[in-house]
């Protein structure tokens, strides 16, 4: 059992993880919570959804530079997104600009761990750390942030164990997230 995705939580919620993996249903559990996959596949697609979001809940926010999925992130590492600031002196000015880069194994997934790793680099526009004031943001774009960032490296266990993608894309019959 690849725990090290699962480090910190407590048994109680790590446990039947670990039984699911050992029977082979992993995979079916994870399907069953979350039968449907999200239709932002491509960059264009993802800045849409992510200026939405941004929208709504962090008006007052720098505006991103850059918001791409990117194949170079760790799928399974401790890395799923990035938010860089680069600091830039623009006609007298320091001007800092802000990369969202999100991993691409949330290109095929479902709407739910979308949203949870979007709140999450979203909220590192306002909040550089992972503190208190960072997670209370979260929340407040994704009510249910912490139970999806959970099932997030749930799936995590299972592709790291060789399980297959669960929600791979399929052409036009997916709804948009
Ligand atoms: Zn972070």
């Amino acid at each position: 059992m690849p725990t090290a995705y699962l480090a910190g939580y407590p048994p109680n919620l790590t446990e039947p993880v670990a039984r699911l993996l050992e029977q082979g249903r992993l995979g079916e559990a994870l399907r069953k919570k979350y039968p449907e996959a999200h239709a932002v596949r491509t960059d264009r697609a993802l800045y849409d959804y992510v200026q939405d979001l941004r929208g709504e809940f962090l008006r007052n926010a720098p505006q991103p530079s850059k918001i791409v999925f990117d194949g170079k992130l760790q799928s399974v590492g401790r890395a799923l997104g990035t938010h860089t600031r680069v600091a830039r002196v623009q006609g007298g000015k320091l001007k800092t600009k802000h990369e969202i880069r999100i991993a691409a194994v949330f290109r095929e997934a479902p709407p739910e761990f979308l949203r949870m790793i979007v709140a999450h680099e979203l909220a590192h526009l306002k909040e550089a750390e992972h503190d208190k004031a960072f997670y209370q943001l979260c929340r407040r774009i994704e009510p249910d942030y912490h139970q999806l960032e959970f099932d997030l490296r749930v799936y995590l266990c299972h592709l790291a164990t060789g399980g297959e993608g669960l929600w791979p894309a399929m052409s036009g019959l997916r709804h948009p997230a």
